[in-house]
């Protein structure tokens, strides 16, 4: 990447979930950039690239993340490359006179004990749940970074609150993938093997699921059209069991053997139902693929890739 332009929009962590469908839904004038292109826990690398592409509007989606398992584990890795990551890329955003960025949050970084449903004003009130406190934490410091940046020198930095997000081109891992990815996964092999599928938990916990690419479009439109200092969540609103959830993957792979749940496995938070009051004030025209379809088109796309994937 040593041409210098001035591109339009810049994605960073493009490689990933939301990278991937933002390729598919949207185009122009748009660099998507990877690992490859830059290390952005490094400041040198970071400004050398800000400095190649000079962006007018940037889509801020890199990070380290992972599932309850991976974030269990690595807690301080997470935190100071999020950290970093976050710090250096807004940084380069105010020198080099980015005229919007939009980074993102996650509904898991909300505090322990917030009210239900989360709504995007109790995002600091409390610490986060402990399976995840040094991701959450760095997440959580995203937005103070843009709303400091507002207030001293007016930068256009908004930030989205997705919840959990699925579809092609997820994080397969089976230990330290999130939950949709590692099951469809699980699932697969316990199918291609002939053998019992093991689930961590009870399978009593609630979570929202969206499609990603519904995710990317609601993205476009932020960027284009939403630039108020407070973070918008972005959800269905609709709360599934992951007893429902191994359900719909089962039927979707069809697999028809036992299920056994594995309650050694921690089940991290009960529930985290979003808010959505603001999103629908904005979007009340927005539609949202049903989870039942939405594992479908995923299955499908596994079963197609595999063993291709990221895992
Ligand atoms: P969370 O939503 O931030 O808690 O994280 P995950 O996306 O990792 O979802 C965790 C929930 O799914 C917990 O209730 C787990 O017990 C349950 N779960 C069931 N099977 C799996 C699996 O294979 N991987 C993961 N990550 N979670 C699983």
């Amino acid at each position: 990447m040593s041409q210098r332009y001035n591109c339009d929009v810049m994605v960073t962590g493009s490689n990933g979930l939301l990278g991937h469908a933002l390729r598919r839904n949207i185009d122009g004038d748009i660099a998507f950039v990877t690992r490859d292109d830059a290390d952005l826990t490094s400041f040198e690398q970071t400004a050398e690239l800000f400095s190649n592409l000079k962006p007018k509007r940037v889509i801020h989606l890199a990070a380290e993340v992972a599932g309850i398992g991976g974030n269990n584990i690595h807690s301080g890795e997470y935190f100071r490359d999020n950290v970093l990551i976050n710090m250096n890329v807004l940084e380069c955003s105010r020198i080099f006179a980015v005229q919007k960025l939009i980074s993102f949050m996650s509904t898991c970084i909300f505090p322990v004990n917030a009210q239900y449903p989360l709504n995007e004003k109790e995002l600091h009130i409390g610490p986060p749940h402990e399976s995840n406190f040094g991701y959450a934490y760095a997440k959580r410091m995203l937005e103070v970074q843009a709303s400091a940046y507002r207030k001293e020198w007016g930068c256009n930095f908004i930030s989205a609150i997705p919840t959990n997000m699925y579809g092609p081109h997820d994080y397969w891992n089976l230990d330290e993938g999130h939950v949709l990815p590692s099951l469809i996964h699980k699932c697969y092999l316990a199918q291609a093997e002939n053998r019992e599928l093991t689930v961590w938990g009870t399978g009593a916990p609630l979570r929202e699921f969206v499609y990603v690419d519904d995710i990317a479009n609601l993205v476009k439109w932020m960027l284009d059209e939403y630039s108020d200092p407070s973070p918008l969540i972005l959800s269905s609103g609709v709360e599934i069991s992951i007893r429902e959830l191994v359900g719909l993957v089962a039927a979707a792979m069809g697999y028809d053997r036992e299920i056994r749940w594995d309650a050694s496995k921690p089940d991290g938070q009960m529930r985290k139902p979003s808010d959505v009051t603001k999103l629908r004030s904005l979007r009340g025209d927005f539609e949202f693929l049903s989870v039942y379809e939405g594992i479908r088109k995923t299955v499908e796309w596994f079963k197609h890739h595999y063993p291709h994937v990221r895992m």
